[in-house]
């Protein structure tokens, strides 16, 4: 077993252990998640049975309701789970966040035939998926134009334009994309199959990390979304979809950097058995991340049960400012994680160097820390803001 995320604070402070998360959760993760971390990270190798397995002890089915085949566990479990697979890996721990946020968007539609259909077998990592939604969001905050347009023909609509990135997807995989439509507010948003006719495929050139992904860019060419594929239509639909799933969606890649925060004290606690005498002179030591991962901790899985209580409108802000310290304290966690290690640290297979860039992607992935900054400064200055 990898021992790098074994010895964690969840064991310290009585938060809940993987196998009280998820039975089999643990052993899953270190039977076929463990060993596979460096040619995830390294050979860019997707972890597509680890995918499959997971989903079927009920890793992905928390935000799906009992009547449409899920467990109905809720914001926080899909955190936890989000968060045991990150301790380990947070390319496979995005993986299981994009596989939430697909089934978010799904849950939260009124197409109810589609989410009879689609929902219980994403539930169950029978249907795997992403989300193309960073241009989304960013187009509806003014960062980016948006670059899929949807033009109203018989039966559907007809999409044209490219979303340059969209991870958890392949030609036997589905995802959601929001395009634009003419004389309309917010966005359509479809459900995709990566063969769909009219779309291609584009593999990503290499990553630095998160090169494990099945990262693509969705070129679309007329491509022909039927009525019955459409998630949400643009309009006031999108404006209370949007309030409806925004907070949770966000939320959900809290778990990512809490799993990396926890992996990193833990690393630099196993250093200090040996190197505690030069450590303590760095800037930053085990127990001042521990500390501050237990307060991120207990925010987020505060704000989850609140958000499962009231929905996701009241807590938008919360959320950013909780998703901005996320990002924030994963940089510091890893970089400290990093210094800790020193040059074993440098290695292509140990994980510190690793942790140091899957926490930059925490960082830069949307909402990245400055459309974050972006935001909330303009919710300071009207409490209303655009965001998807
Ligand atoms: C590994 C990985 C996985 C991702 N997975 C998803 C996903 O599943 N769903 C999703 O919606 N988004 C995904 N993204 C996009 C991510 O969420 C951010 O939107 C993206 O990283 C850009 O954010 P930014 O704030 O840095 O953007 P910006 O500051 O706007 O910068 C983006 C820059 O990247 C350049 N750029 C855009 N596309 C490419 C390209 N293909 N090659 C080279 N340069 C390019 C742009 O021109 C621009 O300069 C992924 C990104 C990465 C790196």
């Amino acid at each position: 077993m990898n021992t790098e995320a074994r010895e964690t604070t969840s064991q310290i402070m009585k938060f809940p252990e993987t196998g009280a998360v998820l039975p089999g959760l643990a052993e899953l993760i270190a039977a076929e998640l463990a060993p596979k971390v460096v040619d995830i990270d390294v050979h860019a190798q997707y972890p597509k049975d680890f995918m499959h397995k997971l989903g079927a002890i009920g890793g992905f089915a928390s935000m799906t309701p009992t009547e449409l085949g899920g467990s109905g566990r809720g914001l926080k479990h899909a955190i936890q789970v989000i968060e045991e697979v990150s301790k380990e890996c947070v390319s496979s721990g995005f993986l299981v966040w994009a596989q939430y946020a697909f089934q978010w968007y799904m849950a939260n539609s009124t197409n109810t035939a589609l989410k009879a259909k689609i929902l219980p077998q994403v539930a169950y990592g029978e249907i795997l998926g992403g989300t193309g939604q960073s241009n989304s969001m960013k187009s509806c905050c003014g960062i980016e134009e948006a670059r899929l347009k949807a033009t109203k023909v018989e039966g559907g609509w007809k999409i044209n334009g490219t979303l340059p990135w969209v991870s958890n997807i392949g030609t036997d995989h589905y995802f959601h994309m929001g395009a634009t439509v003419e004389g309309e507010t917010g966005l359509l948003i479809g459900f995709v199959p990566g063969n769909h006719p009219g779309l291609t495929l584009v593999p990503s050139p290499r990553f630095v990390g998160m090169d494990g992904t099945n990262t693509f860019a969705c070129q679309f060419r007329d491509a022909f979304l039927p009525e019955e594929q459409v998630v949400c239509h643009a309009g006031a639909e999108f404006a209370a979809f949007r309030d409806r799933t925004k907070s949770a969606f966000i939320l959900l890649q809290m778990g990512m950097g809490l799993g990396l925060i926890d992996a990193c004290a833990a690393m630099m606690k196993r250093s200090n058995k040996t190197h505690a005498h030069v450590n303590r002179f760095l800037d930053d030591q085990a127990e001042d991340i521990e500390a501050a991962l237990l307060e991120a901790r207990a925010a987020t899985y505060a704000l989850a049960d609140r958000i499962d209580r009231d929905g996701s409108a009241p807590y938008v802000k919360g959320t950013l400012e909780l998703r901005l310290a996320g990002g924030e304290l994963s940089l510091k966690a890893a970089n400290a994680a990093m210094l800790h290690l020193g040059a074993k640290g440098y290695l292509l297979n140990n994980a510190a160097q690793r942790r140091l860039r899957e926490a930059y992607f925490i960082a830069i992935v949307t909402p990245a820390t400055k459309h974050l900054r972006k935001e909330l400064a303009e919710m300071q200055q009207a409490p209303v803001c655009c965001a998807a």
